[in-house]
């Protein structure tokens, strides 16, 4: 069997060979299958939300490039990131102190915990501590707080439509120490320019330094998702200290290099920007 995530006039079909779970919950429908070559792949309200196979790159860029932008990093959100594979990816920072998560949708939660460990593991850190809210709200509440605000969500439509406004990326700012770096989930260019366009405009309008780093995702439609990672330090596309040998072991994706060729945007995306 072949399931489909349709999107915008694209198509991703991977070869599944059993459902493990279909549940829907207050917020969206969840679907858990086992495919044969890509390990379990988790879709929410039909959308492809990640794959065994390709997970790492995804949740290693999101979370280590604004680790990485600096240089001391405290305090962390996740806002949204369910399944657990950005805390995972924090949970590999020895310095962080606060690891919060705040996730609408308990199920998402759940369904990961049972069927995710590899990924839902990140669940396991002492230092996490889970908010069920909507994280538009719920940033509200803490200003000046965090190091590092990261929005891993769904896309615009469904729960994860606040999280694409301009009032939300005020409000992180707001929530952030100074110094602070935002990073969030910033779509294609080719299946999604509006929102990719609108997002770093925004972003721009807020913060000093802002970057699209774009990340090779083969089960994403058009094959890879960007990140739009913001601050009011100098430039983000540059990490603001070394990667520790003992942490760039257990990555396999996320290297210096990468953090600053990931910025380097090709012409039509740039065009993209200087146009909106
Ligand atoms: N990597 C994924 C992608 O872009 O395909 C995103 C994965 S993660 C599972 C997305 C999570 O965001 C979902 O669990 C969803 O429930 C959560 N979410 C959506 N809207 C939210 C909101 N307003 N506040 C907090 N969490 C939200």
């Amino acid at each position: 069997m072949w399931v489909t995530e349709a999107m915008n006039g694209f198509g991703m079909t991977v070869e599944v060979e059993a459902e493990l779970c279909r549940r829907q919950s207050k917020f969206q429908k969840i679907e858990l299958y086992q495919t044969g070559k890509l390990g379990k792949l988790l879709l929410l309200d039909g959308i492809i939300q990640l794959t065994d196979f390709d997970e790492f790159a995804y949740h290693e860029m999101l979370a280590n490039l604004p680790m990485f932008a600096h240089e001391n990093p405290r305090r962390a959100l996740v806002i949204g990131g369910g399944d657990g594979g950005i805390l995972r990816e924090l949970g590999k920072h020895p310095g962080l102190e606060v690891m919060d998560i705040c996730e609408i949708d308990e199920e998402v939660i759940k369904v990961a915990r049972e069927f995710l460990p590899e990924i839902s593991c990140g669940y396991d850190d002492p230092r996490v501590k889970i908010h069920i809210a909507d994280g538009s709200e719920f940033v509200k509440d803490k200003p000046g707080y965090y190091d590092v605000i990261i929005v891993d969500s769904t896309d615009p439509g469904g729960p994860g439509t606040p999280l694409f406004g301009e009032t939300f990326y005020r409000d992180m700012k707001k929530a952030l120490r100074p110094g602070g770096v935002i990073a969030t989930q910033a779509e294609s260019p080719y299946l999604l320019p509006d929102i990719v366009a609108r997002l770093n405009r925004v972003s721009r309008s807020i913060f000093r330094s802002v970057g699209y780093a774009s990340i090779m995702v083969p089960t994403y439609p058009t094959g890879m998702i960007g990140a739009c990672v913001a601050s009011d330090r100098d430039d983000v596309t540059v990490p603001a200290r070394p990667v520790p040998p003992e942490l760039q072991k257990r990555l396999r994706y996320y290297n210096a290099a990468i953090h600053h060729a990931a910025f380097q945007v090709p012409t039509f995306v740039s065009r993209l920007f200087e146009q909106n």
